[in-house]
C-alpha cells in the first residue's frame, strides 16, 4: 500500500481558512481525479470521484474501499481507500509563507491518484479589516 496526500495552496486575497464546505474532514465531499495504474502505466480516460462517506465491498470480501476499479488495459483491479482525520484549511499565514495545506490521504492499491480536479464545495472566510 501507498499513501498519497493530496495537498493544495492558493494565493488568498482578503480570504482566510479556505477549506472543503463541510469542513476538513467532510464526509460528503467528492474529490474527483484519475488513477494511473501502477501494472501497465495506463491513465483512466474518465475521472473517478471518491467520497469518504460511500464505500463499497473489497472483491476479497474483507472489508471495504472508497474505490474499486479495475485498468480497463490490463484488468487489474486497484483500490483506494481515503484516511480522514489529516486535512487542514489554508490559512493566510500558511499561503503567504508558501506553505501547503493538507486536504486528505488516500491508500491507494495498484493505482496512483493523478490531475485532481478542483470542484465546487469550498468555504473561505474573510480577512477582517482594520477600520470596517
Ligand atoms: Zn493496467
Amino acid at each position: 500500500m501507498v499513501f498519497y496526500i493530496l495537498d493544495f495552496t492558493a494565493e488568498l486575497e482578503n480570504l482566510t481558512n479556505l477549506q472543503q464546505r463541510g469542513g476538513c474532514s467532510d464526509p460528503n465531499y467528492t474529490y474527483y481525479f484519475k488513477v494511473k495504474c501502477e501494472n501497465c502505466g495506463e491513465i483512466s480516460q474518465k475521472e473517478t470521484c471518491v467520497v469518504l462517506s460511500e464505500s463499497v465491498p473489497l472483491p476479497n470480501g474483507r472489508g471495504t474501499a472508497n474505490l474499486v476499479q479495475k485498468c480497463k488495459l490490463c484488468g487489474r483491479e486497484g483500490t483506494i481507500q481515503m484516511v480522514p482525520g489529516h486535512g487542514e484549511p489554508l490559512t493566510i499565514e500558511r499561503s503567504q509563507a508558501g506553505i501547503r495545506a493538507k486536504l486528505m490521504v488516500f491508500d491507494c492499491r495498484g493505482f496512483e491518484p493523478v490531475n485532481f480536479s478542483f470542484e465546487n464545495g469550498w468555504k473561505a472566510e474573510s480577512v477582517s479589516i482594520p477600520g470596517f
